[in-house]
């Protein structure tokens, strides 16, 4: 299957080079050509199909033109070895959880799954490929545990010193091996600046094979598509329901790979679109105008986005159409207020413990349950609470449990190297 950009579908690509590239030259997206259809026989059998299973099948659809079966199968069986269990919250709603994976956050399946497809697509270059990421803690933590020790790539995570959560600068800074996590004196935007002009840097580039691991790459969200399956997998009766998946969104990528499931035969009624009051998209779908601006700072700060960057795929996924847009996805928002008022609530009346974002989910989803039609309803819990420990441990009144696996990298040491916010330096460690 080839690639397109959302800027011109004219210009198109194949699976390694969208891979291996990122994004287009054009400054669009890459879409898969073809959204294809999952078959009857795959739903007569979802219910009793694993995570793993239903990974397989959907990567085939999308993939069986580039990579050989049991390449995918080995792919799928090493990158998703976690489930994405649906716990059962109130009488009508759901909380699937994408977060058991080592960083504990959803973004650990687009990266674990990036990260072997791009190791594959790599297995005959002489030379490693080199990967540059700037983080502000979830996206680098996810990277970097995602490539962990994978053949033929290197890893260089930069983060701003001070400015991301001890844990998740552990989780980058404590591998080693093949991951060299970076300490800039300096902010996000600091970061994300040297990793462009490492990027733009043509003498650079003509010494080592270079790019990046951002959200924005399709081979991160072909990945999420599996878990909305399995959702619906694990409802018991839900052929005979209508169903509501709430997606608690920041850049809109899990949002999107909903809505390429739901083209592929997912029976799902309607998404919603649940914001922090970082609420561009929602005021489109009311308004029918898109304003990006600054992003706000909120308790669920994943989701602190002003200009989702995958807007542009689920414009083009409904042919810019307005009116078919707000018919698949309802939009609200929530302030930080609201959001703890949740924690608390729901860990109150339901003995479930919701992280920020997850939150967010939740109460779209409720309010939306009480006053749209919808049987049932399933939200995306897309962090582990611990994460977040201090915001929840306050609205919850009592400990949140540090699953061990997260506790681990505690105890490790730090091992990253200190840099200034200068692009010399980073140079200097990028070059063999
Ligand atoms: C990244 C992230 C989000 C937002 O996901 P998008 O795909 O960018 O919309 C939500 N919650 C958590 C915990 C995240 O890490």
């Amino acid at each position: 299957m080839k690639f397109y950009s959302t800027e011109n579908k004219n210009n198109v690509a194949s699976l390694k080079h969208a891979v291996i590239t990122g994004m287009p030259s054009d400054g669009g997206l890459y879409m898969p050509e073809e959204i294809p259809q999952m078959s009857r026989k795959f739903f007569d059998n979802l219910r009793s199909m694993d995570i793993q299973e239903i990974g397989i099948e959907i990567t085939k659809k999308f993939l069986s033109d580039d990579v050989p079966i049991q390449e995918i199968e080995q792919i799928i069986k090493s990158a998703m070895n976690f489930d994405t269990p649906l716990e059962q919250v109130t009488a009508d709603i759901y909380s699937l959880e994408t977060f058991h994976g080592p960083s504990l956050a959803f973004k650990d399946v687009g990266a674990r799954f990036m990260a072997r497809l791009m190791s594959y697509l790599i297995r005959d270059e002489e030379e490693n490929l080199n990967i540059v990421v700037a983080t502000s803690g979830d996206t680098g933590s996810a990277v970097a545990n995602g490539f962990y020790e994978v053949p033929g790539i290197n890893v260089f995570v930069l983060y701003p010193s001070g400015k991301i959560s001890k844990i998740q600068e552990k989780q980058i800074s404590t591998l080693g091996k093949n991951i060299t996590a970076l300490e800039v004196n300096g902010n996000f935007d600091d970061c994300q600046r040297l990793v462009k002009t490492a990027l733009s840097d043509q003498d650079l580039r003509g010494h080592i094979n270079l790019t990046t691991a951002n959200s924005i790459n399709i081979a991160r969200l072909l990945p999420q598509i599996f878990y909305y399956f399995r959702a619906l997998a694990q409802l018991d009766g839900y052929k005979d329901k209508e169903t509501i998946v709430c997606v608690p969104s920041g850049n809109f990528g899990n949002l999107t790979a909903g809505l390429m499931g739901k083209k592929m035969g997912l029976p799902v009624r309607r998404f919603i679109a649940a914001t922090n009051v970082n609420d561009v998209v929602p005021e489109y779908l009311e308004k029918g105008e898109y304003n990006p601006r600054e992003s706000i700072e909120t308790i669920s700060n994943a989701m602190d986005v002003g200009d989702p960057s995958n807007f542009d795929r689920i414009l083009d996924l409904y042919d810019h159409d307005w009116e078919t847009i707000k018919s698949d996805i309802y939009g609200s928002s929530y302030t930080d207020e609201e959001t703890r008022a949740t924690i608390k609530s729901v860990h109150k009346n339901y003995n479930y413990t919701c992280d920020p974002h997850g939150a967010v989910g939740f109460t779209a989803l409720k309010d939306y349950l009480e006053e749209e039609n919808g049987d049932q309803g399933i939200f995306l819990e897309t962090a582990h609470p611990a994460k977040f420990k201090q915001i929840v441990e306050n609205e919850i009144e009592g400990e949140v449990e540090m699953p061990e696996r997260l506790a681990k990298f505690i105890q490790r040491d730090k091992k990253s190297l200190k840099i200034e916010d200068k692009y010399e330096e980073v140079k200097e460690v990028l070059l063999p």
